[in-house]
């Protein structure tokens, strides 16, 4: 049942550029339930009006009622102004949790395919411990995709890294699409997320992917992944589009 409750800023760290982390303490009656994928809204009130804003959850359900989130500053931007100026111990309105982005198959599919752009890898972070117990649990692969426009905007990629690291069956490649560094990690891509879904030998039978985040990456990526072979209900999509 979505439930409205208050945030309180616990604390907020630069992730890369324009990109904050922040966590929050869910100040509720009861503690907030969620799934990993799922996001929230934060209402913000302004010329008399109330505007909802939405940010998927970073951080696995727990017990600690504590939310966390990415958001990637828009210049004067509603929200993005707001929580950029926004200091520890004071509070937002929210609302949630959203949503249908979640691992949600009784039985796993053979592999999952999560692709984020920007803030849209949050939700795979948020997804991790779900995933470590399904790789344990099945034969399940994974493979995570990250496009970001260089090195300096990898967002939780340490994270990413350490979970393909500690399980088998388990890859993570990030995609630059500007800037490649000269001496490049294993899990550096050059180009655009989309250009490397050919190289994943797409099984029909077998995949089932995620697309998350920058609304032109999810659509280009759809397509591209049904001419290889995907079909669209083995696709979930979660757009990053922006409320007006
Ligand atoms: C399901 C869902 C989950 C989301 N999760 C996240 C998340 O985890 N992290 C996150 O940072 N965002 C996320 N978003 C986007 C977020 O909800 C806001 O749209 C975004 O933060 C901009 O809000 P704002 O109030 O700062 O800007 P607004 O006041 O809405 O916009 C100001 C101006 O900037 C333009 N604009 C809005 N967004 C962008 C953009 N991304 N790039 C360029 N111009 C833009 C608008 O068209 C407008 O002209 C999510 C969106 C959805 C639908």
């Amino acid at each position: 049942m979505v439930k409205k409750f208050n945030l309180i800023l616990q604390e907020k760290i630069d992730l890369a550029d324009n990109t904050q982390h922040f966590r929050f303490a869910v100040d509720a009656e009861e503690p907030l339930t969620y799934k990993a994928g799922h996001f929230i809204s934060l209402h913000i009130e302004k010329d008399g009006k109330e505007h909802r804003r939405n940010y998927s959850i970073a951080n696995a359900p727990s017990n600690d009622n504590v939310i966390e989130m990415a958001m990637s500053y828009v210049p004067n931007g509603m929200a993005s102004t707001l929580l950029y100026n926004l200091q520890p111990g004071e509070t937002l309105q929210a609302s949630g949790p959203y949503g249908q982005f979640t691992l949600k198959d009784p039985v796993p599919p053979k592999r999952y395919i999560l692709i984020g752009t920007g803030t849209g890898i949050t939700p795979y972070r948020a997804m991790l411990p779900e995933l470590e117990d399904i790789l344990k649990n099945t034969q399940t692969q994974v493979v995570i995709l990250q496009g970001v426009r260089t090195a300096q905007d990898l967002l939780y990629s340490g994270d990413f890294v350490e979970f393909a690291a500690k399980s088998g069956n388990a890859s993570f490649k990030a995609c630059y699409s500007r800037e490649f560094p000269a001496q490049a990690q294993g899990y550096e891509l050059s180009g655009y997320v989309q250009n490397h879904l050919q190289d994943l030998n797409i099984d029909p039978e077998g995949d089932i992917a995620y697309l998350c985040g920058n609304p032109n990456m999810v659509d280009d990526a759809f397509v591209k992944l049904q001419e290889l072979g995907l079909d669209r209900k083995r696709i979930r999509r979660e757009k990053y589009l922006s409320s007006k």
